[in-house]
């Protein structure tokens, strides 16, 4: 199948685009290059530098291909801004970017027939959640602009795909970490806040010492619990999601993380038996809910999906490759 990838240079769409080649599927990257890199894009990609708000860019790409013999059959949305604080100071810059871009792209598909979409969500739309462990029907009450646009843009999913006889797959996200067994890609930003990354910083020596934010939480040894996902097993979902919906399956929207949940000591204890690092415990940082994991049974049934690696490989493919960046 050929597939279109909005926001393909970047961390996850980047290891998408790997899992679908390595499946012997056609792939378009398509990236403004915004916070993407030229260098994450597989080379056997045909690489198209644009913008999702072009509709004319994404039609003049859905044209070429059909008239090559190979019509998209499926495209995947990536292109999207993501840093919660961020979103809260820049609210109008997340809905243009993740809202306004989700509608062009998907009108360039009605005007030129593309039938399906794959849709990257979060967890974020669950808000402050109600129960630790989110099913799909779970209540979606977003706390944050980025949440609120992710939210925002599901429906239109749902709505658009209704009117036009096409279908989709969203996935809602948990906490993704690892980098790809290549080293080729991975999470390359200046400004990294998530846990796993910041630990292996300081493993590297970039960092003098990870803070963990509060230890006293309502959880057995008082610091945050979240589920953790590979990169490339959450890749892998989205090429079964594809598979899916090119099989003329219906639609879906289903939580992908690993079921399990880690609290942020256990991940710290995990990392320190495998590298060595300062730690200290710092206080609680703002908007972070005690517990948050996926039930991923959902997934686990409709796509036959289960995630393969473990905690202690995303922890190592992400030690490989920040130590091979820094080296450069
Ligand atoms: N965390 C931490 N120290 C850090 C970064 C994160 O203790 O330097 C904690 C954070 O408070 C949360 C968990 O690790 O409880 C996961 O945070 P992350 O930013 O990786 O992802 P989030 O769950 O916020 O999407």
């Amino acid at each position: 199948m050929q597939v279109l990838v909005a926001g393909g240079a970047g961390y996850i769409g980047s290891h998408a685009v790997y899992q679908l080649i390595r499946a012997g599927h056609g792939v378009i990257v398509y990236d403004n290059l915004s916070t993407g890199q030229r260098e994450a894009v597989h080379p056997e990609a045909r690489f198209v530098q644009a913008d999702i708000r072009d509709q004319t860019a994404l039609e003049t790409v859905f044209a070429q291909e059909a008239a090559a013999g190979r019509p998209v059959e499926v495209a995947m949305h990536f292109a999207a801004k993501l840093i919660v604080p961020e979103s809260l100071t820049q609210p109008l810059a997340y809905y243009q970017n993740n809202v306004e871009g989700l509608r062009t792209m998907l009108a360039a598909m009605v005007e030129r027939g593309v039938p399906n979409i794959v849709f990257s969500s979060t967890a974020a739309v669950y808000g402050e959640p109600i129960s630790p462990v989110c099913l799909e029907d779970s209540p979606t009450l977003p706390i944050n602009p980025y949440g609120e646009t992710k939210l925002a843009c599901e429906r239109m999913i749902r709505w658009v795909c209704a009117a036009h006889g096409m279908n989709y797959a969203i996935f809602r996200y948990f906490n993704v970490a690892g980098a790809d067994s290549s080293l080729q890609i991975g999470l390359n930003k200046d400004q990294l806040t998530h846990l796993i990354p910041l630990i292996m910083q300081s493993a590297l020596g970039l960092r003098e010492r990870l803070e963990i934010y509060g230890n006293d939480y309502d959880t057995p040894d008082g610091t945050c619990i979240r589920d953790y996902i590979h990169v490339s097993d959450l890749a892998q979902a989205h090429v079964l999601g594809a598979e899916y919906l090119t099989q003329n399956k219906g639609s879906l929207l289903a939580n992908l993380g690993s079921g399990h949940g880690y609290s942020v000591s256990e991940v710290v204890a995990a990392a320190e038996r495998m590298f060595s690092f300062k730690w200290g415990f710092a206080p609680r940082r703002a908007g972070d809910p005690a517990k948050l994991t996926a039930d991923i049974s959902r997934a686990r049934e409709l796509l036959g999906w289960q995630p393969q690696l473990s905690l202690e490989q995303m922890l190592r493919s992400d030690y490989d490759y920040r130590r091979k960046i820094s080296e450069g």
